[in-house]
């Protein structure tokens, strides 16, 4: 038999097994039926081996029950399946035996030109000194719950190293710190509580956090971010809406919730210059802020042009390669010192 008669034929196979079970029969009073997932897995070329046979027919399974009740192990789909169950695995070894750094991205204002924020940034290195990119891992942190450990792990860490800069300044260093929130870690966790307990630990203040949400959470559960972000307000904390124009919420919730900060996305930044459309949405943006008292973060600014002509729009602070990198936290601590030591001598 040809491969496709073959899977023709266990396609078939398994309609006729779901078919005969669906049938609802009689139980004393009651009318019964069953519904079943069956997954299909192909024994052939390269699937020799029979415990890798049955895994596949699993995932088949798993795919079955939330989707068409019938599904045949695909190798794309699957394999890219299993690729995140194994960096989640690997990536929940990471957090437990701490091999998760912060890198901090300066933000300056762009009409002081001066360094007034980092944004603490999630690194991972793994065992075999590979480092992973960010915007992979996290939404597989996300998927996977392990983004709320992650997610507690960067708050105490950029509390950690804001403490170590003001000490090591000799006072108050002068900058706020940025913390990235995902949604689901306000789905999940208590996250005012989480704040307040980094913020009483090291003995800092509200006002030099500033908390990036996206507008997901408010998608996903109005209310509930809605409780949060009034409550990190009431702990001082700053609050940023991350990634803005990129979500598909209702712009009404602008009004209502306690937002200081809209930070413009990267996608309209970088080429606005030579996009049209672009720099019109950035424009509208900046004017949406200001109408509505709020201040502006642009992000990817990466030429100097690019920060003049977003300064004279009246945009607020601008993050990007033009500033700095992500730096490691020895190196935000150099160019921290050096700001104030030109600030001295100036
Ligand atoms: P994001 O919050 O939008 O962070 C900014 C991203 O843009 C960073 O990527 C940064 O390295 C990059 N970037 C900054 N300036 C420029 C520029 O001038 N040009 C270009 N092309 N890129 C620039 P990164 O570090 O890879 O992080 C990716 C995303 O991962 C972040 O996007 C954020 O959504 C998420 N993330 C990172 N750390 C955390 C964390 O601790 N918690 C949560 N929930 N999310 C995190
Ligand atoms: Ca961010
Ligand atoms: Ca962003």
């Amino acid at each position: 038999m040809g491969i496709d008669a073959a899977r023709y034929e266990a396609e078939q196979l398994a309609d006729r097994i779901r078919r005969a079970l669906v049938a609802p029969f009689r139980l004393s009073d009651y009318e019964i039926g069953v519904d079943c997932a069956i997954g299909i897995a192909h024994g052939e070329d390269a699937v020799d081996d029979v415990e890798e046979l049955i895994r596949n027919a699993q995932f088949a399974v798993k795919a079955a029950k939330s989707g068409t009740q019938v599904e045949s192990y695909h190798t794309d789909a699957f394999t890219i399946a299993r690729d995140q169950f194994a960096m989640e695995t690997a990536l929940r070894r990471a957090i437990e035996q701490s091999q998760l750094r912060l890198a901090f991205q300066p933000i300056c204002d762009l009409a002081s030109g001066e360094i007034v924020a980092f944004e603490a940034l999630a690194r991972w290195r793994d065992l075999q000194g590979v480092d992973q990119d960010p915007s992979k891992f996290i939404p597989v942190a996300e998927e996977s719950g392990l983004i709320v450990p992650l997610g507690r792990w960067a708050m105490e860490e950029a509390a950690r190293t804001l403490v170590w800069l003001d000490e090591s300044c000799g006072g108050d260093c002068g900058m706020r710190m940025a913390v990235n929130l995902s949604a689901i870690q306000i789905q999940r966790d208590d996250i005012a509580a989480v704040v307040e307990g980094s913020l009483i630990r090291h003995g800092l203040k509200g006002e030099r956090f500033t908390l990036e949400l996206t507008e997901s959470a408010i998608v996903s559960d109005p209310d509930r971010t809605a409780r949060a972000m009034h409550a990190l307000r009431s702990l001082g904390t700053v609050l940023a809406m991350d990634d803005f124009g990129t979500g598909y919420s209702n712009l009404a919730y602008l009004q209502q919730l306690p937002i200081d900060i809209l930070k413009i996305d990267r996608s309209f930044v970088t080429e606005m210059l030579a996009d049209r459309d672009k720099i019109a949405i950035v424009r509208a943006i900046l004017s949406l802020a200001q109408a509505l008292g709020m201040k502006t973060t642009a992000e990817g600014v990466e030429t100097n042009e690019l920060a003049q002509t977003l300064a004279a729009l009246g945009c607020t602070y601008g993050q990007g390669y033009l500033y700095a990198r992500p730096l490691e936290a020895s190196d935000a601590l150099a160019l921290v010192r050096r700001l104030r030591a030109q600030r001295r001598s100036a």
